[in-house]
Formats: structure tokens, sequence, C-alpha cells
């Protein structure tokens, strides 16, 4: 048995003014066929996974691409053309596989290629047409039915933060092995909920939503449940959350079970949806706060969900009501990082901060700082997983206010991002990170509260600050009941018989 294995992953926002090109793979993520030969990262967890158990079965194992970039704009067309042909390419220089298992994102958009993943998987079929296709999504994914036409297996991450890209691995790995041996026939429906919307999965009703599937999955006949949770900054046809439920052999219970499912999800729309304080509400409540440190989340900026990663919003208003004992971070600045690494640890600096992507930026800050430390090759973790950081800047101004500042496009995931470089946050009123969930448990495990704050920027939670065209602009909360729209979409996932094994 022959097992072809490949990664390919960013998730695109089309707000954003920033490509996604070659360079931003190059600098997160890139290994031609020797992801295993790394530790795990959030997207290669699955690669790792896949070859310990194709190895256990004494398979033999294709490590195709590994590619990872932190999420921007559209991947421009020469990089989209250039990572799916190598894996196209390895696919046909390994004269195909017998079993075919990708960790993609599910929500890649190149300037002229829509469904990224749909398009692979498409050309992945055509020259596999006999090979069982299993994929791994992260649940931030534009769930398409031509990714369900020409896979036989999706699953999806079912936490957010997703701390189980392991046990998802497993899963794929496991129906895969059942298809194999001719035990399983794996037939999938998705029903789209038509929403917009953000769902932490570690707490309230959606701990109960993600019960419910894996209630679901113990059940006669289903072999998988996913709620694709979608990818909201994305102006795109297949935008929104979307239920997938894979049956064995009947078509009929997998409809029937993700229509109840979806419905009964967008039934508890509004539970699910939080209302967050804006900055200066946030702020304001937080001052209310007598101990510390209050961690305030920046979610606007999350260069995770495509944000610049260098606005100046949050910095400035604490600024301006002259708060103190302060830490706040990652500002993306790398002009900053080479003017300090310049300068050397202990140079006081006057350095315009931020505010240099776009309007989603906001406005520059000068500053007066001192360099405190200059690190490069610090990671931080995402789940077991270790994230890189690149060069990364202490900078302290007056007030006891610690900036950290970096020159690799990151999200803050863990207190240690800034505990590594010196700064105690224990010691701090207020924390301001640069995320929108995946800095929670770490981080409420070292706050009196957690905060999340709508502020302004690229990935605003707050939707009505988006244009959108396509299929945004018909789902809640901009239409009050799509589901009674008669445009409700029934996937038409295509059932091979397998002359395989
Ligand atoms: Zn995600």
């Amino acid at each position: 048995m022959k097992l072809f294995m490949a990664t390919l992953s960013t998730e695109t926002n089309t707000f954003s003014p920033m490509p996604t090109a070659m360079s931003g793979f190059e600098e997160f993520y890139l290994r031609h066929g020797t992801a295993t030969q790394d530790p795990p990262n959030l997207m290669t967890e699955a690669l790792h996974v896949w070859r310990r158990r194709a190895e256990e079965h004494e398979w033999e194992v294709i490590e195709s691409l590994a590619a990872i970039a932190e999420p921007a704009g559209l991947t421009v067309t020469a990089t989209y053309d250039a990572l799916h042909g190598e894996i196209l390419s390895d696919l046909e220089q390994a004269k195909g596989a017998d079993i075919i298992l990708l960790q993609l994102h599910g929500a890649m958009v190149a300037e002229t290629v829509e469904d990224c993943e749909g398009d692979i998987l498409k050309a992945v079929r055509a020259r596999c047409p006999d090979a069982i296709i299993g994929v791994s999504l992260d649940l931030h994914c534009h769930l398409t039915d031509a990714i369900l036409a020409a896979a036989d297996l999706v699953i999806t991450f079912k936490e957010y933060p997703h701390d189980d890209a392991t046990a998802r691995a497993e899963e794929l790995f496991d129906l895969a092995l059942r298809m194999t041996r001719r035990e399983i026939r794996p037939v999938s429906r998705i029903f789209d909920c038509r929403m917009l919307g953000l769902y932490l999965t570690k707490e309230g009703e959606m701990q109960s939503v993600v019960r419910e599937m894996q209630a679901l999955e113990a059940q006669p006949g289903i072999l998988s449940v996913s709620l694709a949770h979608g990818f909201p900054w994305a102006d795109v046809t297949d935008v929104g959350t979307r239920v997938l439920v894979i049956a064995d052999r009947d078509e009929s219970l997998a409809a029937e079970t993700a229509e109840q499912f979806g419905r009964s999800f967008f039934a508890r729309r509004h539970a699910l949806s939080t209302a967050y304080p804006d900055l200066d509400m946030a702020l304001d409540r937080a001052a209310e706060i007598p101990a510390s440190p209050v961690v305030l989340a920046d979610m606007g900026d999350n260069s995770g969900a495509g944000a610049p990663g260098d606005a100046t919003f949050a910095l400035r208003e604490v600024m301006r009501r002259g708060l103190t004992s302060i830490a706040a971070g990652l500002f993306w600045d790398p002009i900053v990082v080479r003017i300090c690494a310049d300068a050397g640890v202990g140079a006081d600096l006057s350095l315009r901060l931020g505010g240099k992507v776009g309007p989603d930026s906001g406005d520059p800050l000068d500053i007066q700082a001192r360099v405190m430390r200059i690190s490069s090759g610090l990671g931080q973790h995402l789940g077991e997983g270790i994230e890189p950081l690149g060069t990364m800047v202490w900078l302290k101004m007056d007030g006891e206010i610690d900036l950290l500042v970096n020159d690799l496009r990151t999200q803050v995931y863990h207190p240690e991002a800034f505990e590594q470089m010196g700064i105690a946050l224990s010691s701090k009123r207020l924390v301001v990170v640069k995320s929108t969930f995946h800095f929670y448990a770490p981080f409420k495990a070292i706050a009196s509260q957690v905060i999340q704050a709508a502020t302004p920027g690229g990935a605003s939670p707050d939707f009505r600050n988006f244009e959108y065209r396509r299929g945004g602009a018909e789902c809640w909360p901009f239409v009050d009941n799509p589901l009674e729209v008669n445009t409700q979409k029934t996937s038409q996932a295509k059932e091979r018989d397998r002359t395989f094994v």
C-alpha cells in the first residue's frame, strides 16, 4: 500500500491589501518532503501522525510539500501555481498512490482561483481516479461542493482554539484504513447554515455543540460529523458555517443528520454569538477590575485572520488615557526591528511604530523607547506545536509600557512570547495581545480577567465593517432568516464504485 501526503495552508482574508506570495511561505514554513523530520506544528501534526500510522502498517510513504503562510490577502498566481504544481508533480513522479491524505486549510483564495482546495483536490482526483482521497481542513474553511466531489473523506477540526489536529489526523487515517478493508463506503452531505460567525468551543453553548457532534458520531451509520465554522473575512461564494456529515452508504442519513444538526445550530445563533465591547468600552471595563493583570485581546488586528498586525488603535488609546504598567504585542514592524538591531540593546530611540500597511493599521505612532532585548529563533506554543516568532525586540517606554515588536507576522498564542523576552506579565496592570481566540486558554491562566475587544482593523469581529458582494451578503446577520430563502444548496458529493484494493 502506498500513501501520499502533503500540507498546503494559508487562510485568505480577501479584504486584506497584502498579497500572499512565496516569501510568506518561505518565512513561515516551507519544506519539500521533509516536514516530518521537524517538530510538528499545527498544520504538520497530521503528517507526523500519518507517517507513523502508515509505517506501523509497513506501507510505503511518499511525503510531498508542506507549505504554510500566515494569513494575508489573495495568493498570487505564480505562488499558487508553484505550490499546488509541486504537489501534483510529486504525485505524478510517485506514479500515483493508493491513499492520498492532505492537510489543507480550506480558506485559501488565489488571484484567479476562489476555491483553491477544491481546485487542488479536483486535480489530484483526475490523476488518481481510484485512490482513496482524504482531507483534513481547519474549521475556518469554505466547505465547497468541489471539495466534497473530489475527496472521499473530508473532516475538519472540531475545536477552536485548534487543539485537536492530532485527533482529527488519527480519525482521518482510521476512516481511510477502513476503506482499504472495504468495511465502509462513505457518503458525505453538507448543510449550509448560512451564518457568519466566530465560535470559541471551549466554553458555553459551543462546548455542548462539540459534545453533540461526538454523540452523533456514536450513532449507527454515522462515520464523522464536522462543523465548518467558516472564515468570515472572505468575500467568496461559499463563505459561512456549514455542517458536514459522513455516513456509511446511507445518503439520506447523511443529509438528514446534517440538516437537523445545522438547523439546530442556526436556531441557537443568538446564544452562539457574542457582542464584543469596542475599544473604549473594553478599556473602561478593564479599569474597573481591581485585580491585575487584565488581558485585553486586540481582536481586530489578529494577523492570524489576515489583519496586518501593525495596527496602532489600541496602543494609541492606551497612551492617550495615560495608562501605565502595560505590555502590548506583537507589533509586526520589520523596519523598527531593523532600526533597533542596528542601534543595539540599550539604545534610546525615536521610533515610528506600525500603521504602515493601510487604513486597517491606523496611523503610525511616534514613540520614544529603549531597546531592552533583541532575540531570534524563539517560538511559542499553540497546543502541542511550536510556532515561530521571528526576530523580536522588547521596547520599554515611560510609564512601564513594554512593547513586543517582531519581523514575522504572527498572532500572540502564549504568554511565553513575552516572558521569554524578560517581560514579566504578572507585574503588569494590562496586557494587550493581538489575537482573537488562540491566546485565550494560556492567558486566562495568568489573567485576573480576559476581555476580548472588537478593536478596529482587518479582522474586526464586526462584520458590518466589510463589504460582502458574494455569499456573505446572503448570510445571517445580514439576512434575518436566510434558511427561508429558497436558495438552500445541497451538496452533490459523488460516490464512486471502488475497484481498488
Ligand atoms: Zn482556524
